[in-house]
């Protein structure tokens, strides 16, 4: 039993460790700062428009150490030793067909924050390769990556600006007409409209503090603006007041329909729609498959749904 609930009680400390890696995920998208050593390739190509499958194949992963990383020469991380470091994903293998949502579940520190961030090419592979659209992303322009993966998350940045400029991000060219039907599409219209500088409103640490739920909220109404095939979520760990998570869920059913999702998924009700559900444990799958039958399984899947169910952390 203390194996079984060692992981599930770090499950508390998961918010800090996502916030600090989606901090540099997000900005992939919304500021165009690259790790080090992501570029494009000469001659790279465009991910198809409207790509909805992703496939990793036999994806290995280990990060890169901090202190080869700061080097503010680097250019071309694929140099760098990285022996020394722990292999985080161990050979995954999966595909999403165009608009399936797929859930990963795991341990904290099982890889599911690095398997997303593989998708977007935050980092680059190890070994193996990710493919969208069949285009290994390293192959792809990074504005065709970014057009056509949008990122959510309840800790998505939101810079020291005006709301339309935060808006403006995902789609720099939008009237304040598009804005308006985002911001409605993600049940955040009604609180922007009643700040008194509506979408002139700054936000931030000086400016208009959102909540986790209303933060969430807009970067869904980023997503809206984007249009992107292919969402990463990942969903809020911390309860959201029921008012706020009514309307995170109304929100993203709207942003996710027609389009293919991969979900880090912490709530049950999400993770029973999946078309499948991916098992992540020490950077590999254990057990893939629909919730009845994993529940049946009784294996990890089974554990996990036992314990949260228990802790009520869903
Ligand atoms: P999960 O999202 O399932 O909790 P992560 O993908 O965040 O797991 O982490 C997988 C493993 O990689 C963990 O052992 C974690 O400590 C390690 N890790 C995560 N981010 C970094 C990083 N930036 N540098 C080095 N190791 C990291
Ligand atoms: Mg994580």
């Amino acid at each position: 039993l203390t194996r079984l609930y060692g992981p599930l009680t770090a499950l508390s400390n998961v918010r800090v460790d996502v916030m600090s890696a989606l901090v540099s995920f997000d900005r992939v998208f919304e500021v165009l700062s690259l790790e080090p050593g992501i570029a494009e390739k000469p001659g790279a190509v465009a991910v198809p428009a409207g790509s909805g499958r992703i496939e990793f194949r036999d994806v290995r992963f280990r990060y890169p150490s901090a202190d080869q990383v700061s080097l503010a020469s680097l250019e071309d991380v694929s140099t760098l030793d990285r022996t020394e470091q722990e292999e985080v994903l161990t050979g995954l293998d999966f595909t999403v067909e165009p608009g399936q949502m797929v859930a990963l579940v795991g341990p904290s520190g099982a890889g599911k924050s690095t398997t997303s961030m593989l998708v977007s090419r935050v980092y680059d592979v190890t070994g193996g390769a990710v493919l969208i659209g069949g285009v290994d992303v390293r192959d792809a322009t990074l504005e065709s990556l970014r057009d056509t993966v949008g990122v959510v998350t309840q800790d998505s940045h939101l810079f020291h600006e005006t709301i339309a400029e935060n808006l403006r991000y995902a789609r720099p060219g939008a009237t304040e007409e598009q804005m308006w039907e985002a911001l409605t599409g993600a049940r955040i219209a009604a609180l922007v409209r009643a700040l008194p500088d509506g979408l002139d409103t700054v936000v931030g640490e000086r400016g208009y503090r959102f909540s986790g739920g209303e933060k969430q909220r807009l970067a869904i109404a980023r997503l809206l603006l984007k249009q992107p095939s292919i969402v990463i979520l990942d969903e809020a760990t911390a309860h959201l007041d029921s008012e706020s998570e009514a309307a995170v869920q109304r929100a993203l059913a709207t942003a996710l329909r027609g389009r293919t999702a991969l979900v880090i998924a912490h709530r049950l009700s999400t993770i029973r729609e999946a078309d499948q559900i991916l098992v992540l444990e020490k950077g590999r799958i254990v057990e893939r498959g629909r919730h009845d039958d994993l529940v049946a399984a009784g294996g990890l899947y089974a554990s996990l749904y036992r314990t949260q169910f228990t802790e009520a952390v869903i």
